[in-house]
């Protein structure tokens, strides 16, 4: 699938591209971001190549709820007990850059509201 050849995430997740690994399971990856904009800033992405939010489907539905859940799990280990933000960034107006869906998990510092 030319979409995949061509994904930065799908590349970063088979290896190609390394990255620091946080975590990874059956489903997804998690990396730390290269730009980070917190002390904590990590991707969490499924290893499923969904260009978006937007593009996922009924089936993604499980997916879905195990990135949620995965954050949870990471938060909690990464002692963000003040809070954090997640985010998830689609299409263009969104902000999204790299088209392979990714929820951004940011913490170690006070968020601010609205985001830009
Ligand atoms: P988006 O703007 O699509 O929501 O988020 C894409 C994120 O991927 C950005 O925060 C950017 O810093 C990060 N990113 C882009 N290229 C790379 C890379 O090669 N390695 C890592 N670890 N992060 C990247
Ligand atoms: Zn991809």
């Amino acid at each position: 699938m030319p979409s995949t050849m061509d994904c930065l995430f799908c590349k970063i997740i088979s290896g190609a591209i390394p990255s620091k690994k946080v975590h990874e399971d059956s489903l997804a990856y998690v990396f730390a971001d290269i730009d980070p904009k917190a002390p904590v800033h990590l991707l969490l992405v499924p290893k499923k190549h969904i260009t978006s939010l937007a593009h996922a489907e009924a089936e993604d539905q499980a997916l879905l709820g195990h990135l949620l859940a995965l954050t949870t799990k990471l938060a909690a280990e990464l002692n963000l007990d003040r809070g954090y933000r997640t985010v998830i960034n689609t299409g263009a107006d969104g902000g999204q850059t790299v088209d392979h869906l990714h929820l951004h998990l940011l913490g170690g510092r006070a968020m601010h509201w609205p985001p830009g």
